[in-house]
């Protein structure tokens, strides 16, 4: 059942879990969320970045494919499909395209320049009745053209940001995207307790969920945060159980090269990995 993200994150940090924000790249992906979302009874967000919705062929081939899958597969735990990282103009184009959630980026733009576009976003959004997630600061790490250096977010800034009527708030605390270096030094959760009490509450969102320790997600999410993102964990475990099956030689067995039997072990991989999620983040039968 496809809606806006608003419902379901509010519920979650209501009641201190958070919702998986998996990252799809292609039908194998979409298809293994849903079908783990239902299995587990768990909201779940399908975010897609432009570059993954520019290899599928257009925002609109997502928004068809996803709606068309979740009414096939007769899914019925909350789902929303979300623009992950937009810019303006990608922002514009989700919501035309039939999303029901998205994100501007804009913690690369000047301070004023991101409240104003931002702005100008939850209107549109709040006309269609979609939700919009906004970003304070920049995120370490590299997601598509977006690049970051592990900054921290102002709290002063993600009040403003807050006050605009966002459901839902990107504040870097130290995570970063893609693997952690060696050296991480972790989360900053008095940054985090920081961003929490100027905020009122919002729902607070966590990028970079992959390499982070369990220990620190959950103190996390005890701090506020309801969304938490996982894209390269995801890419790891799939080729890893692909790279298996061909190492092992199965695809020479048979009809072992049948793209539906050579992909099958990367999308139980995903599924698994996305039962440990939703176990950690405890949003296993919070489907409403
Ligand atoms: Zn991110």
């Amino acid at each position: 059942m496809l809606i806006s993200a608003q419902q379901m994150l509010n519920k979650a940090k209501k009641d201190h879990y958070a919702v998986p924000h998996i990252n799809i790249n292609n039908l194998e992906w979409v298809k293994t969320a849903l079908l783990t979302a239902q299995e587990q009874n768990s909201p779940i967000i399908l975010g897609v970045s432009k570059g993954a919705a520019t290899y599928m062929s257009s925002f609109k081939t997502v928004a068809v494919m996803v709606r068309a899958i979740d009414e096939s597969l007769n899914i019925t735990v909350p789902v929303a499909l979300h623009l992950d990282h937009g810019t303006y103009d990608s922002a514009k184009a989700c919501i035309e395209a039939g999303f029901t959630s998205v994100m501007f980026d804009g913690s690369s733009l000047p301070f004023e320049e991101n409240l104003t576009k931002t702005k100008e976003l939850v209107a549109l959004c709040k006309e269609r009745n979609l939700s919009l997630e906004g970003e304070v600061g920049s995120i370490g790490g590299v997601e598509d053209s977006v690049v970051g250096h592990g900054e921290f977010a102002d709290p002063n800034e993600c009040e403003k940001m807050a006050a605009l009527g966002i459901d839902c708030l990107a504040a870097g605390i130290g995570n970063i995207h893609g693997k952690y270096p060696s050296n991480w030094t972790g989360l900053n959760f008095d940054v985090l307790a920081a961003v929490q009490q100027k905020t009122n509450n919002i729902p607070l969102v966590l990028h970079g969920g992959t390499g982070i320790p369990d220990a620190m997600v959950k103190k996390a999410i005890s701090l506020g945060v309801a969304k938490v993102n996982v894209n390269t964990e995801c890419q790891l475990v799939f080729a890893a159980a692909v790279r298996k099956y061909i190492e092992d030689k199965k695809d020479l067995e048979g009809k072992g090269f049948d793209p539906r039997k050579l992909l099958a072990p990367g999308t139980e991989a995903i599924h698994d990995l996305i039962i440990k999620k939703m176990t950690l983040y405890g949003s296993v039968g919070q489907a409403e």
